[in-house]
């Protein structure tokens, strides 16, 4: 299935000369929607791991099917101030300033095995942020999937060692 066809394009959002990649026709399908599911946990399936953990808020659309079609479970990783219990923080560089994700402390076990998914990777920032905040807690990232990336930012060079698994390259 071609997805790149259904994938909405919309530039110049959410500012100007930036193309955004528009995955909500992929969901509001159900062909394209449990294509897109089965293929980015296909490199899980031969994996021995603990946990899938994703960003907020693609992260989760993505994330927890995978996690419970695996029978597997799933931490949210949410933007600062969202989550209710004692957290562990990591902050990173965006463009324009920082920004700061959280997880509950108590969400991952030493030495549990843990994947990324999310929907796109573009300079990788986020799951960078995402890897050193599962180290903090004393886990391990494994492997990471995502129906997108953007080839231009290389992002993928900041997990070095780690398979890296995309859908979609643009
Ligand atoms: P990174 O941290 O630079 O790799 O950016 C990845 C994050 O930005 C992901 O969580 C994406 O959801 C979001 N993102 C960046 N560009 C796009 C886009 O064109 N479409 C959808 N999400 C995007």
């Amino acid at each position: 299935m071609d997805l790149k066809k259904i994938i909405r394009d919309i530039p110049d959002f959410p500012s100007k000369g930036i193309i955004f990649r528009d995955i909500t026709p992929v969901l509001q399908n159900p062909e394209s929607l449990c294509y897109a599911i089965d293929e980015m946990m296909e490199p899980f399936k031969e994996l021995d791991f603990d946990l899938v953990i994703g960003p907020e808020s693609r992260g989760f659309i993505f994330g927890v099917p995978i996690a419970a079609a695996m029978k597997k479970g799933f931490i949210p990783v949410r933007k600062t101030g969202k989550l209710p219990y004692e957290v562990a923080s990591k902050s990173y560089e965006l463009e324009y300033g920082t920004a700061t994700i959280e997880i509950h402390k108590d969400a991952i076990k030493e030495g549990q095995k843990i994947v990324i998914v999310d929907d796109l990777l573009a300079t990788g920032g986020t799951c960078e942020a995402i890897c050193g905040l599962v180290e903090d807690c004393g886990g391990e990232i494994v492997c990471l999937s995502f129906l997108i990336e953007l080839l231009r930012f290389d992002g993928r060079k900041k997990f070095a060692g780690l398979p890296v698994h995309s859908l979609l390259k643009y």
